[in-house]
């Protein structure tokens, strides 16, 4: 085994010699490896054909000028990408993120987590992910979608139903798509439902996408809780972001007798004991585009704290549901200190290494992004679906779909955690089940 890992590490370096300064792609790459020893043990052909070393180059990256005028007629001008990692299993799929921090390094780790992500969805679905360093906030709608079909202009060349096929991220929710997708048609004159998903549910948008990824973390937090003989019956519990993940991921929590008591924006954190009046929520953030902190000038018993730190207040269930690295290692430990028995990340990588090794050792349910948060693109995956067969399915019935994938994920990645001897290490059971699929398809198609 000590040779293996030998070999594992080896590639790391090489994986942080050819990407140099992208540290959260190295971070979301070591997090796969460490996982992979055993894997590779028992399958020696992995090493033979090179599926580590292949599964870490992007099959396509693709870097772009965005050039965009604003309501004063000033031209400005932004960087687009869209890194199209691996094929072996479908269509290159993951979403498009605007943000100003974004840069290759993080395209990258979104991307190379999606490949495993879809995996586990059990879809045919390959890995890619996309975005600008454009930042939607305080932008006019004008703006938005000058800038929105300028990104198209040069991104619908390389996507295609059978090719690749975008969806939303952080800054990229409904509107976005919607004037991506116009722009689309009118360059290609083709009416494509299946190039973009998280469309508008009048023009080939499926019901319950929009609650997807957070009404899947929770339900995959929920099996988590019934393995250990547990519920949300009761629990308090604390979600942070106030954005598409967080607000749905609030919703269910409360559907399935939870009680969230605290969320946030990147400016502050809000904590209303009584619980979080979700109506007033969704109405700030996805009708009025407002600031999280504007909770308290309806809710004056509530406590608004500027910078503050949510994971400072005590919860048995925590749900971090706005970006990556949000948990450090100090934080996990006072979240564990407080009492919190599980962990579910709506977020993309929003533990530090410190904060994993701190779950992991406390033992407390912990659910990675890559499986909990999988319920967003599975169910681009069934849009995908619909628009193959011109058809639209009820929010029930998508829901129910949603919920069996959850628990389908949920199985999986608990049944691979005790095949490998590592029982209730939902990490280990994500890395290893997302990985063997992609890298049996990668030899059965050959050296490409
Ligand atoms: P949104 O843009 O809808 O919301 C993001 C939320 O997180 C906002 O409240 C935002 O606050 C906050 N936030 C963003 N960056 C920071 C930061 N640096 N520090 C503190 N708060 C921050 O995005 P989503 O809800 O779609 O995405 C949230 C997370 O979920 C991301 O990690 C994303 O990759 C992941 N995810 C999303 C999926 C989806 O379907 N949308 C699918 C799978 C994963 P502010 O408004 O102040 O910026």
């Amino acid at each position: 085994m000590a040779q293996v890992d030998a070999k594992i590490e080896t590639m790391y370096q090489e994986v942080l010699k050819r990407n140099p300064g992208e540290t959260e792609f190295h971070q979301a790459v070591l997090e796969v490896l460490e996982c992979l020893g055993p894997v590779v043990a028992k399958h020696p052909e992995y090493l033979e054909r090179r599926i580590i070393e292949r599964i870490c180059e992007p099959e396509r990256q693709i870097i772009f000028r965005v050039p965009w005028q604003d309501d004063k007629g000033k031209v400005n001008i932004n960087r687009g990408f869209r890194v199209e990692f691996s094929s072996a299993l479908g269509p290159y799929k993951g979403g498009l993120r605007f943000h100003p921090s974004v840069y290759l390094g993080i395209v990258k780790f979104l991307g190379f987590e999606q490949i495993f992500k879809n995996s586990l969805t059990g879809l045919p679905i390959g890995g890619g992910k996309g975005g600008s360093d454009f930042d939607p906030k305080g932008k006019s709608d004008d703006e938005v979608m000058r800038f929105c079909q300028s990104f198209m202009t040069e991104l619908y060349r390389h996507l295609g139903e059978h090719t690749d096929v975008p969806a939303g991220d952080i800054g990229v929710g409904g509107r976005e798509i919607g004037y991506m997708f116009g722009q689309y048609k009118r360059i290609t004159n083709r009416y494509e439902p299946g190039v973009l998903t998280g469309k508008g549910l009048t023009w080939g948008g499926s019901l319950v996408r929009t609650e997807a990824t957070g009404y899947g973390a929770t339900f995959f937090v929920n099996e988590m809780l019934k393995a250990r003989k547990d519920s949300f019956e009761g629990k308090t519990c604390t979600v942070s972001g106030s954005g598409n993940v967080a607000i749905y991921t609030i919703e269910k929590i409360h559907q399935l007798g939870g009680k969230c008591v605290a969320c946030s924006d990147s400016n502050g954190v809000i904590y209303d004991e009584k619980g979080l009046d979700l109506d007033l929520i969704k109405r700030l953030k996805e009708v009025e585009r407002r600031r999280i902190e504007d909770y308290i000038k309806t809710h004056k018993h509530a406590k608004y704290v500027a910078k503050g730190n949510i994971w400072e207040i005590p919860c048995q269930v925590a749900m971090p549901s706005a970006t990556q690295n949000e948990i450090n290692g100090k934080d996990a430990a006072t979240l564990v200190k407080n009492g919190c028995i599980a962990v579910g990340e709506g977020a993309n990588m929003p533990t530090t290494p410190e904060g994993v090794k701190v779950f992991l050792e406390a033992k407390i349910a912990y659910g990675p992004g890559k499986a909990a948060n999988a319920g967003g693109v599975a169910t681009s995956a069934l849009e995908m679906q619909q628009n193959a067969g011109r058809d639209s399915w009820t929010f029930e019935y998508t829901e129910r779909k949603l919920e069996d994938i959850m628990i389908n994920i949920h199985n999986n990645c608990f049944e691979t955690a005790e095949e490998y001897g590592a029982s209730g290490n939902y990490v280990l059971g994500a890395n290893i089940c997302g990985f063997i699929k992609v890298a049996n398809a990668m030899v059965a198609h050959g050296l490409i």
